[in-house]
């Protein structure tokens, strides 16, 4: 690791671009105090990953009402917190952000690791929040490199090798870039670079402190760079999601297997989501299909057909679930493909109801 910048000028110019523009974010200590509370640096990080600013603020100040420390969300129930963290997506992130509470409290007398490597080791703490959590919470020079450095550094040094084979380099040349002092604000300052003024599509060249010091500017097309590679496209699946409704408002929610997609969240019975499901329904009934609810998933994307049933009150549906009460349906924490299925067998049964 280089002991200065090999490029002070942009850290320098960045740093003093990030003392008047910082985004005020809830969980950002003010720019130049070179340390902020680590549970809410790696929370927030946790909950950043592959999700937006305005999406995780309302999540961020629930939790951080609710389980205020690292200790109170090391004490949180599975299912409160997989609750909470529904709508949120990527839910194994939820299982790991307990698995790291717990550890941090049991192994680490409820204190986070101050070093990279310390931090590093901790349960699902990847490369990434590591990095993050040492240079924000603890002022360590880290190289931090999310999707927005990513792309600012890509731009700098108009990085023609596409993504993802193209990281090694990002990575050292951020490396290149990155100061000694104030390494929290500077990765900060990136990402906020990256998140209001080298956009995406529309970078504001024109008013970019890093101009004179950029390849990318020099070029064309600095909305080029990353450079991008072909798009695979997704592959289709489908499924069936069955809304077995008792007549005193009950409906028959299950559990996902722990392991896997969506795992440990509450869920309609459904079948194995794939080219050609099984369509067998979980109990005999006089079954309507209420509606085709789509959903995209990193990996692939989902059809579900929404299948609506009455039933009597001695139903027994097969494997393990409960009856869920429908006026208090909120708080089951379903994720959203079944949220929005639920959603869909309510309005069917609306409308058969008005019929
Ligand atoms: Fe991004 Fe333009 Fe700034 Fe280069 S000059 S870092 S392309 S905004």
């Amino acid at each position: 690791m280089p002991v200065e910048s090999a490029h002070p000028e942009i850290a320098r110019k960045l740093l003093a671009f990030y003392d008047v523009h910082a985004r005020t974010l809830p969980w950002r200590a003010p720019p130049g105090a070179n340390a902020a509370d680590p549970y809410r640096v790696w929370l927030s990080e946790v909950m950043l990953q592959q999700t937006t600013v305005a999406a995780v603020v309302p999540y961020y100040a629930r939790f951080t009402e609710r389980w205020p420390n690292v200790a109170a969300l090391a004490g949180a129930q599975d299912a409160d917190l997989m609750a909470a963290w529904a709508g949120l997506g990527y839910y194994a992130r939820a299982r790991n952000l307990l698995a790291c509470a717990r550890a941090v409290a049991k192994d680490h007398g409820g204190v986070f690791p101050d070093t990279e490597q310390g931090l590093r080791a901790l349960p699902g703490v990847g490369a990434y929040t590591a990095a993050a959590v040492a240079a924000i919470a603890f002022g360590r020079r880290a190289v931090v490199v999310d999707a927005n450095v990513e792309r600012v550094v890509a731009r700098l040094f108009a990085i023609s090798t596409s993504l993802p084979a193209a990281r090694p380099e990002i990575r050292a040349r951020a490396d290149s870039i990155t100061p000694d002092a104030r390494a929290g604000d500077f990765a900060q300052a990136m990402m906020d670079l990256g998140a209001t003024v080298c956009t995406a599509r529309n970078p504001a060249c024109g008013i970019c402190p890093l101009r004179e010091h950029c390849d990318a500017f020099a070029t064309a097309d600095p909305a080029a760079f990353p450079a991008k590679a072909a798009k695979k496209a997704k592959p289709h699946r489908h499924g069936h999601g069955w809304w077995i409704e008792r007549a005193d408002g009950h409906v028959w929610l299950v559990r996902r297997p722990d392991k896997g997609l969506l795992g440990g969240m509450r869920a309609l019975p459904s079948s194995a989501w794939e080219a050609e499901p099984d369509a067998t329904p979980p109990v005999e009934a006089d079954w309507t299909r209420a509606a085709v609810v789509t959903h995209v998933f990193t990996h692939f994307s989902l059809e579900l057909a929404v299948h609506r049933a009455g039933v009597e009150s001695d139903c027994n549906p097969p494997g393990s679930g409960e009856w869920w009460p429908l006026d208090r349906l909120d708080e089951a924490g379903l994720p959203t493909v079944f949220r929005r299925a639920a959603d869909a067998a309510l309005k069917e049964k609306s409308v058969n109801a008005r019929d």
